[in-house]
């Protein structure tokens, strides 16, 4: 049962999750050349151990933790998290396509602030 990244870490993206996962599975961090042009940052869901230190880490609530809790308004971004991986530009370009299309798909999220934006995942 991975734990997701969802849309609040667009325009946060300030790796305090990145500092307090014990299996580095959340990338790209800031020492990987991704990190400057990823829209958001992406846990690998097979390296993932489910322990849910990122969860409070999280300033902005975007951590989900797992596929069923991930609100509908999310979904889309659980298959960008397990596309991608630092050092392979295709699958980098695909996760990013899909968050792409998520901010398309969802601009009443994306007027609001990052802070508040979980808050309404579910409305
Ligand atoms: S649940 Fe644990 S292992 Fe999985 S991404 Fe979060 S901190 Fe890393
Ligand atoms: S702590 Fe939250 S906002 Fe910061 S990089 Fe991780 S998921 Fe994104």
């Amino acid at each position: 049962m991975p734990f997701v990244i969802t849309d609040p870490c667009i325009g946060t993206k300030d790796t305090a999750c990145v500092d307090v996962c014990p299996v580095d599975c959340i990338h790209p961090r800031k020492d990987e050349a991704e990190f400057e042009t990823a829209t958001m940052l992406y846990i690998h869901p097979d390296e993932c151990i489910d322990c849910g230190a990122c969860v409070p880490a999280c300033p902005v609530a975007a951590i989900y933790d797992g596929i069923d809790s991930t609100p509908a308004s999310q979904k889309s971004l659980i298959e960008a998290n397990a596309i991608f991986r630092v050092g392979e530009a295709e699958t980098v370009a695909r996760a990013e396509a899909i968050v792409t299309s998520h901010v398309a798909a969802h601009p009443e999220l994306m007027a609001i602030k990052p802070d508040d934006r979980a808050a309404a995942h579910g409305k």
